[in-house]
């Protein structure tokens, strides 16, 4: 989507950067087009304004910084000014400061008119959206078009089902979308190409494990049993292309994590997208389920929302939830952990509301563990925004380290672990510091190009010559972090890390050209949610089955305990995304 951005903002640039006006409407606002800037969650947000006899005609939202989700809240809000012809308009709920710094752009360019806000005339919006019928059928209506949602519905088609999915936003993916798409999976075909042992008892004592023990065992037994067929089915099923290295995450016992093409969810969801349209599954966009409907004890429609108008969305066989989880609803954060309050940042996606654990909730369905709400440790101190280039560490080959040039945690750690060490370091923040050959090994400048070239344009990551030279940058005690390498290095002459001992092959630093990267912890995954049973039916406060109902994914509550582990979540999706679908699509 940046890619696209940014060559739809070079094509603007060419044709014209500078306001060319030629009239004026009635109201007194000059037409032309007019550039303006703002400061967004990811950095500065471009646009171009086109005022045509007095009216909002076009907004082109240039380059930006900001993510999918973010990015989704900015064309919100765009074609509500349109439609509005208003300026000053609400923020989209989740994306404060995304939708505040995209108004201030608009704001801005609107100001070279030389007009006032209050110049332009409002339009009436009409509330119906002539295209969609007062109500549709389906065998299986799916809330949510992430990860789980698209897994459930190909293989509900698969199963014979009319299938419908509803998804609020204007785009499918979620925070699947964003993600790296990272997939725990022992067992899998790298592994036995680099000759490293693992088993399903192995990833489901570590996930067990890197969840406290809170975890509910028969689920995460259905994760760890199917993680090796669910990846098998994404490459040769739905066509998925993963790279052809693994990721060491935290809490993992083993290097077990398959990465899709570019590291990131992007190649999941567009592959998932193109397989279940394939199969005539429908996907309504804008289009929000807002309540469940029961007869005769059953689930048995969704009543959703698109462009105001209300619609009934009937299942004959069932609904599955797969509304994600709710790291961007700060209410139900807070309601449920007062900790996770506005002053921690988020990495998630706007549509992470937790709409579906309402609306489940309002007919008596179980929730479970929603107080366990995680951070991760390595997100930009500015904006939230998970740092890819971070993935350094992940390969094992970066270091964390204080101001003061100390470590205070193993790099391979939990990520709550690492979080909470890093909150109580000066400044809550982090410097994670690799050299060169890290850099190359992991390659992250060249995968995650636009975040690299935006970290260094920001000054939060720094590439300098020597170590000294890249401590004063941060101001870090640039003696002790020499000290500190130094130290690691004779480390990973025995291959045993005497202060953190730090899991995995140990390879030490080099002289020259090295980096440091700040960073802070942001809301991750909130991993409580619906309780479900092993055939992903919803329960009530009884344990008993709610009919008609099926929920998958981040929606869900039970399975990561206190604490999800790195690239769980993406096995975990598309395997009860899968079982969800199945059995709503068989259901009788
Ligand atoms: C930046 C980031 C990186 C991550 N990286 C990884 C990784 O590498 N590996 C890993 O295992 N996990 C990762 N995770 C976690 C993982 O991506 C998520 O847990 C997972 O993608 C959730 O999938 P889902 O399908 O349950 O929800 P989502 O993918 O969030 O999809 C839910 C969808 O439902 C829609 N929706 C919500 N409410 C409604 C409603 N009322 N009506 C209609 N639609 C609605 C949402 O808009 C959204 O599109 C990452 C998370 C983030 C934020």
């Amino acid at each position: 989507m940046k890619k696209f951005l940014s060559i739809l903002l070079s094509a603007v640039m060419a044709v014209s950067m500078v306001a060319c006006s030629s009239s004026t409407s009635e109201t007194g606002i000059k037409d032309g087009t007019y550039a303006g800037e703002g400061s967004g969650k990811g950095g500065k947000i471009a646009v171009e304004l086109t005022m045509k006899d007095g009216q909002i005609a076009d907004i082109v939202i240039g380059e930006n910084n900001e993510t999918p989700g973010f990015a989704d809240a900015m064309t919100q809000l765009r074609q509500t000014m349109i439609d509005t012809n208003q300026i000053d308009i609400d923020i989209v709920s989740g994306a404060t400061l995304s939708s505040k710094g995209f108004i201030e752009a608009v704001k801005d360019a609107y100001s070279k008119t030389g007009a006032e806000l209050t110049d332009l005339v409002a339009k009436k919006v009409s509330n119906n959206s002539s295209e969609m019928a007062d109500s549709y059928d389906a065998d299986v209506v799916i809330v949510g078009a992430g990860g789980a949602g698209l897994s459930a519905a190909i293989t509900a088609a698969e199963n014979g089902a009319k299938v419908i999915v509803l998804e609020k936003m204007n785009n499918v993916g979620g925070n699947t979308l964003i993600s790296g798409g990272e997939m725990a999976v022992p067992g899998n075909w790298l592994q036995k190409k680099e000759g490293i042992e693992d088993s399903v008892e192995t990833f489901y004592n570590d996930i067990l494990k890197g969840g406290d023990n809170e975890n509910d065992p028969e689920l995460v037994r259905v994760i760890a049993e199917n993680a090796l067929n669910a990846a098998e089915w994404l490459k040769d099923d739905v066509n998925v292309t993963f790279e052809d290295y693994m990721l060491f995450f935290g809490g993992h016992s083993v290097k077990r994590s398959l990465v899709p093409l570019n590291a990131s969810g992007v190649e999941l969801i567009e592959k998932l997208t193109v397989k279940a349209e394939s199969l005539g599954v429908e996907i309504y966009t804008n289009t929000q389920a807002k309540k469940l409907v029961v007869e005769n004890d059953k689930v048995v429609a969704v009543k959703a929302e698109n462009n105001g108008k209300e619609i009934d969305f009937n299942a004959k066989n069932g609904v599955i939830l797969a509304s994600g989880g709710f790291g961007s609803n700060l209410e139900m954060r807070i309601a449920n952990n007062p900790e996770m309050d506005e002053k921690i940042l988020s990495t998630n996606s706007v549509g992470s509301t937790g709409d579906g654990i309402t609306m489940a909730e309002e007919i008596g369905a179980q929730t479970v563990d929603m107080q366990y709400i995680q951070t991760y440790p390595t997100c930009d101190p500015e904006t939230g925004t998970l740092l890819y280039v971070g993935d350094v560490r992940l390969e094992g080959r970066a270091i964390l380290v204080n101001l003061e040039g100390k470590r205070f945690v193993e790099e391979l750690e939990r990520r709550d672990v690492i979080s909470l060490a890093t909150t109580e370091q000066t400044g809550g923040v982090s410097y994670m510091y690799f050299d060169e050959a890290s850099m190359q090994a992991a390659g992250v400048a060249e995968s995650h190009k636009t975040e690299y070239e935006n970290l260094i344009e920001r000054g939060i990551l720094v590439k300098a010559n020597s170590v000294k030279e890249a401590a004063e940058h941060f101001g870090i005690d640039a003696e002790e972090l020499q000290k500190t390498i130094d130290r690691y290095n004779s480390y990973c002459e025995t291959g045993k890390d005497l202060e953190f001992n730090k899991r995995g092959k140990l390879i030490a630093f080099e002289e020259g050209p090295c980096y440091i990267m700040k960073s802070a912890p942001a809301i991750h995954h909130t991993m409580g949610g619906l309780k479900i049973n092993k055939e992903a039916q919803v329960l009530d406060k009884d344990n008993n089955v709610i009919n008609g109902l099926y929920a998958a994914g981040e929606v869900t509550g039970d399975i990561h305990g206190t604490n999800r582990l790195g690239s769980d979540a993406i096995a975990d999706i598309v395997i009860f995304g899968r079982i969800a679908g199945e059995n709503a699509a068989t259901a009788k």
